[in-house]
């Protein structure tokens, strides 16, 4: 059951409840300025690709004490972005968004440069949070309450299809400091993009060619072959595989496929979203034995775009750290953040037999 509400500057707040005869109705208290989103988006003339510049961000909650997280549900005397005292899972709209509707201005060049193209920034943000326990985590999460999220996350992406200027949906999430989480509360993000993202683009072009060249989908083929091998199979279960992919860069990487192509998680059935919370659980428990501590780690959704490519396209999430060894960090130098080349100290078989192991 979702129920949708206003906080006190305007943006939407969405309840998902599993009893269907919850009432959401507290009404947030705060005394919030108003919104004025401005974030503006330029495009890099010599890649093509399009940054997004949101400058009111530099002020956005940095580490709360975790008695005014704006996370957890509100308390008497203590509000937060969550008026209701309690939740299941919630998304509002991030009150601190780079991507946003209802942003002033038009396309332009920056500086009358007509190979710069500038425009507002338009999309849509929001933040999820995946359960009012502050010191919980998603892997921690039970069966039922990792798949009310998957459900959530369908039903934004479904939603954020349809709002206006958005080409791209994304769900995320971010965990631990040293990905730059600013806040513990387990949650995750949505950005809805206005334009096609540069490793979509990319990977649309492959497995356009690679169709032309064998008929075939590349990641249905590589699905198959993990699976006849094994040799870098993390999880492999009905609807679901989760494997090392043979030239991973992160340190540790999963990536977590269906085994029917489909192109976002809202085509998904039940029962592959059953499967789906039951491989990710596992997958993320293995990661934090893997060190025998929390790995900071990044979930992304790859989706179909909205408008573009959706036959090309097989729905995946892919699972990185950058944590190489219980205390070192993969950093990202001078050969993978100048040239994009990337180089990894350990093999994907390696990192497989850990995970298998963990
Ligand atoms: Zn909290």
């Amino acid at each position: 059951m979702k129920s949708v509400r206003k906080l006190a500057d305007g943006r939407e707040i969405i309840y998902f409840d599993s009893d269907p005869s919850r009432v959401r109705d507290a009404v947030d208290t705060r005394d919030l300025p108003a919104r004025s989103p401005a974030s503006e988006m330029r495009r890099d003339p010599l890649t093509g690709e399009w940054i997004a510049m949101a400058a009111h961000r530099q002020s956005r909650t940095y580490k709360p004490p975790a008695e005014l997280c704006p996370l957890c549900p509100s308390a008497p005397g203590r509000p937060s972005e969550i008026p209701e005292s309690d939740y299941e899972v919630v998304v509002f709209e991030n009150q601190f968004p780079s991507f946003a509707q209802g942003i002033p201005g038009s396309l332009s060049t920056v500086d009358g440069m007509p190979m710069v193209p500038s425009a507002p920034a338009t999309g849509r943000c929001e933040v999820v949070c995946f359960t009012s326990d502050h010191n919980s985590s998603f892997g921690r999460l039970s069966a039922a309450q990792a798949r009310a999220v998957v459900d959530v996350w369908a039903d934004r992406t479904e939603a954020l299809s349809e709002t206006p200027g958005v080409e791209q949906v994304f769900c995320f999430e971010n965990r631990g400091e040293e990905i730059g989480v600013t806040l513990h509360h387990p949650h995750g993000q949505i950005y809805g993009y206005p334009f096609v993202t540069p490793r979509t683009e990319k990977m649309l072009a492959a497995a356009e060619e690679y169709r032309a060249e064998h008929g075939s989908h590349v990641l249905g083929d590589v699905l198959a072959a993990e699976r006849v091998d094994g040799r870098r199979v993390v999880v492999d279960s009905r609807h679901w595989t989760a494997f090392v992919p043979a030239a991973a860069r992160w340190p540790v990487e999963v990536h977590v496929v269906p085994h029917r192509q489909v192109p976002d998680l809202v085509e998904l059935t039940d029962e592959e979203r059953d499967d789906l919370a039951a491989t990710y659980l596992d997958v993320l428990r293995r990661f934090d034995r893997l060190y025998d501590r929390p790995l900071p780690y990044i979930a992304a959704w790859h989706q179909a775009p909205v408008r573009t490519g959706r036959d090309l396209s097989w729905l995946h999430l892919q699972l990185f750290s950058v944590l190489r060894s219980a205390d070192k960090l993969k950093y990202l130098a001078g050969s993978e953040s100048g040239m994009a080349v990337w180089i990894s100290d350990v093999t994907p078989e390696q990192i497989a037999d850990r995970l298998r192991a963990a």
